[in-house]
């Protein structure tokens, strides 16, 4: 017997999730020093956190266990979403509540309208699950009609929804998320980029047990590396997700740093209206180039069909300038890059490098 026959056989076609590379291993491979790195591939906010936060992620108590049912940082994301304490359930990014959504449902399938955002598919498949891929139309508006049919055929429990969406930075419709709250499935909407666009779905949950709302500290809050983000949904929901997440699934740092963060809310406000008004700019300037069509976006990221050329090129061009966006070497995706608003020496940077390329 081999070491792989003590294995599970299904995950043997299971594609890598790609995840983006620190900064410091990018540099390295690149050649450039870090501080020259114009970082527009992973939607980060590239202001960072408030020293506010960062002093208080580094006076948490690291000897102490966290609390495993989150009393404070419930109760202070509940008054920042306007819901009760009971309805919301804090996790290690809101990857960590995808996870634990699907392994509460342990569906045979799981319906995902894509082009997506490709943790639903990965988690889906390593819980088991089959991801049911079913494509947005050509504006890139969900495909209602073809997501219920998926559902039924399928007996997928679970649909994921991401608004607005990423990679396309649309946002979600309501009329289209109404007629899915109907099926006999959970509907998880993804708002990880909610406040930099959009208009909240959590209003909806009061009428819909079978809503789950995903959030995150990654982008407006900058503390992607903190991993913190919550799930907002009925109460009986959340109890269950309580149940079976990993008791100390929130760090300290990272409850000490987000709990920060909404207390100083208003002034990290300040630099969300900073990168949208970045993302206007940039797309602004990068469309005049006049072969780079952006898609209008709510996020904190625009997708730009790219004509006359491989994207694949551009990306790598761009690369050797150290100025990393995101390509995605999909059929679906395939003449687009995404590219997130930065601060404006980095699209200066950005288009300046364009121009080059033009
Ligand atoms: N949802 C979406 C739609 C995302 O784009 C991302 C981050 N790329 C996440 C969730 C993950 O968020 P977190 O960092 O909180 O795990």
């Amino acid at each position: 017997m081999t070491l792989r026959d003590l294995l599970r056989p299904d995950l043997d076609d299971l594609e890598d999730y790609v995840p983006v590379k620190p900064y410091d291993v990018l540099a390295a491979e690149l050649g450039v020093p870090v501080e020259r790195l114009v970082k527009l591939d992973a939607n980060e906010n590239l202001y960072g956190p408030l020293p506010a936060v960062r002093a208080a992620a580094a006076a948490a108590d690291l000897h102490i266990y966290p609390d495993p049912g989150q009393t404070r940082l419930r109760a202070a994301i509940a008054d920042y979403v306007q819901v009760d304490p009971a309805q919301v359930v804090a996790g290690a990014g809101a990857d960590d509540l995808i996870d634990i959504i699907i392994r509460l449902v342990d569906p045979p399938a799981v319906v995902v309208p894509t082009p997506a955002f490709g943790m639903y598919r990965f988690l889906a498949k390593v819980a088991g699950a089959t991801p049911i891929e079913i494509r947005r139309r050509p504006n890139f508006d969900l495909d209602v009609v073809a997501i219920r049919h998926a559902v039924q055929e399928t007996g997928a429990r679970l649909v994921f929804l991401t608004h607005p969406n990423n990679p396309t930075g649309n946002p979600l419709q309501i009329a289209e998320l109404e007629a899915l709250l109907s099926l006999d499935a959970i509907v998880v909407v993804d708002e990880a980029y909610i406040e930099f666009g959009g208009r909240t779905v959590v209003p909806l949950i009061r009428h819909h047990p079978n809503l789950v709302v995903l959030r995150t500290f990654s982008k407006w809050a900058a503390l992607a590396g903190l991993r913190v983000g919550y799930s907002v949904s009925s109460p009986e929901l959340a109890a269950e997700m309580m149940r079976i997440k990993q008791p100390y699934n929130v760090n300290v740092a990272a409850e000490a740093a987000a709990l920060a963060a909404l207390e100083h809310r208003a002034e990290i406000a300040k630099t969300i209206a900073a990168i949208v008004a970045e993302r206007e700019r940039m797309t602004r300037l990068v469309a005049g180039l006049g072969w780079l069509e952006p898609l209008p976006s709510v996020a904190n990221f625009v997708l730009f069909a790219v004509h006359g050329r491989p994207a694949r090129e551009i990306a790598a061009s761009l690369r050797q300038r150290g100025i990393l966006v995101r390509y995605y070497d999909r059929p679906d995706l395939a003449g687009h890059l995404r590219i997130s608003a930065g601060r404006p020496a980095d699209t200066d940077a950005l288009v300046t490098a364009l121009q080059e390329l033009s």
